[in-house]
């Protein structure tokens, strides 16, 4: 797990918004390898083993199988066509079996930071890949991510909306074509396998409560 990407990161039980505080044991080229990711509002932890941050809570799915790799480019060029990764930089999060395509990708897309969800085994944590264990709970902050892929297995309700919330202006989300798309994102393109649907670009912010002074 990237050291910078915990900030990203969220807890993934209901309560309000924080950031998680790392603790490395091993920490190698800023991935922790060893450590724990705590809670300060809950005090749930979150281990990360061999450079995966453990969110799954006992409750893992089984992990993505590994690809060949010919399947891995063109996964690769599908993931990085439909996410519009022609830019530099920011966080793809890809789940299940997208995350095959990982090396793939990261010579395809320049300077992005990878997110692996439930990956295949036999990926290793280091560079630009980080590596998590997911519940049915996306573990990460609003607008955190540029783009994101969810495979069959994790396009659940409870992800799908986690996914729309965890895209940043613009970004966007590619699911199978028998999930429904969140209401907040706007469908650019579906075929018999996917679709692909982008947050808005929203130029006003939120409203802010203002406080009266006396
Ligand atoms: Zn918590």
């Amino acid at each position: 797990m990237f050291l910078e990407l915990v900030d990203s990161l969220r807890c993934v039980r209901p309560h309000e918004d924080s950031w998680l505080i790392a603790r490395a044991d091993e920490l190698v080229a800023r991935h922790i390898v060893q450590g724990e990711l705590g809670c300060p509002i809950c005090e749930a932890r979150y281990e990360v083993r061999d450079g995966v941050a453990d969110f799954s809570v006992g409750a893992p799915r089984a992990s993505a199988p590994s690809p060949g790799a010919r399947d891995s480019e063109a996964l690769a060029l599908r993931a990085a066509a439909l996410l519009g990764l022609t830019e530099p930089g920011g966080l793809v999060v890809l789940a299940g079996e997208w995350s095959a395509c990982v090396d793939a990708l990261l010579d395809l897309a320049e300077g992005v930071q990878l997110l692996a969800l439930d990956p295949a085994p036999t990926l290793r944590s280091g560079g630009a890949l980080s590596l998590a264990l997911v519940p049915d709970v996306l573990p990460l902050a609003a607008a955190s991510a540029r783009g994101i892929a969810l495979d069959a297995t994790h396009a659940t309700p409870s992800l799908l909306a986690g996914a729309a919330r965890a895209l940043a202006p613009g970004g966007r989300l590619i699911a199978p074509a028998a999930a429904r798309v969140p209401e907040s994102l706007q469908e650019l393109a579906r075929d018999d396998e996917q679709w692909v649907a982008a947050a808005p670009r929203s130029s006003v912010s939120a409203p802010v409560p203002i406080a009266l002074r006396r």
